[in-house]
């Protein structure tokens, strides 16, 4: 990341949204990055570009991605280096789905330590039955990436985005058996991150059982509160 004025303007931090897959992390990630001018940088986004232009990452990262497990951290943490290192994160950014285990979160606290930058995490507290029907029932726009559920929140027209139209397509890890090694993964390797980063005290909860508008509302307070 640039060393110099980091601080000085827009989202002005790394915040990192932390919380298992369906937590909502995407949807308001989405949201706050653009209300502030801010990069959402989705390693999840990432990988799944890479998958569908078949590059060597993403042939690496596909099998890994549709059995809902964890890709390699080397390769996780090469790709956001790069990220951050660009021009527009100079100002901050939105880190969705990253770290995702202890040798990332050791990593970016490395790379975050030496501009002199804390991190901030916003932690998505949801109830883990409420996850399976947000996961299922999640439909992505092909074209802009809009965010909606077949359950709560679903498009006017069914399989078409409200925005532009664009085709609404499920992930293919978004299928029930996938799921389950996903939630798996995030107890056994991500889960732990809540406690390391509460101990640093840069951890702030967040309800996200709450309606998408509201959770807006709370995690827009905890980013303009002062450390
Ligand atoms: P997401 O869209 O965040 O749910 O990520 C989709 C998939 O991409 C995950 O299930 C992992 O296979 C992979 N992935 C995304 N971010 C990471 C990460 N930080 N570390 C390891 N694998 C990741």
């Amino acid at each position: 990341m640039p060393e110099a004025g980091v601080a000085a303007k827009g989202l002005g931090r790394a915040v990192i949204f932390l919380g298992p897959p369906g937590a909502g992390k995407g949807t308001q990630a989405k949201q706050i990055a653009e209300s502030y001018g801010a990069p959402h940088i989705s390693t999840g986004d990432m990988f799944r570009d890479h998958v569908s232009r078949g590059t060597p990452l993403g042939l690496r990262a596909k099998a890994i991605m549709e059995r809902g497990e964890l890709v390699p951290d080397d390769l996780v943490l090469s790709m956001v280096e790069e990220r951050i290192s660009r021009e527009d994160c100079r100002h901050g950014f939105i880190l969705d789905g990253f770290p995702r285990t202890l040798p990332q979160a050791q990593r970016l606290e490395e790379i975050l330590g030496r501009c002199k930058v804390q991190p901030l995490v916003v932690h998505f507290v949801v109830d883990a039955n409420q996850l399976m029907r947000r996961l299922t029932g999640r439909r992505t726009c092909a074209i802009g990436g809009e965010i909606y559920n077949i359950y709560d929140h679903p498009p006017k027209v069914p399989g078409r985005c409200d925005r532009d139209g664009g085709n609404l397509v499920q992930r293919p890890d978004d299928r029930e058996e996938v799921i389950a090694e996903r939630l798996a993964a995030y107890q056994r390797q991500t889960s732990p991150l809540v406690d390391y980063y509460r101990g640093r005290g840069v951890l702030r909860d967040v309800d996200g059982m709450a309606a998408p508008a509201t959770v807006t509302k709370d995690v827009l307070e905890v980013l303009a509160q002062k450390q």
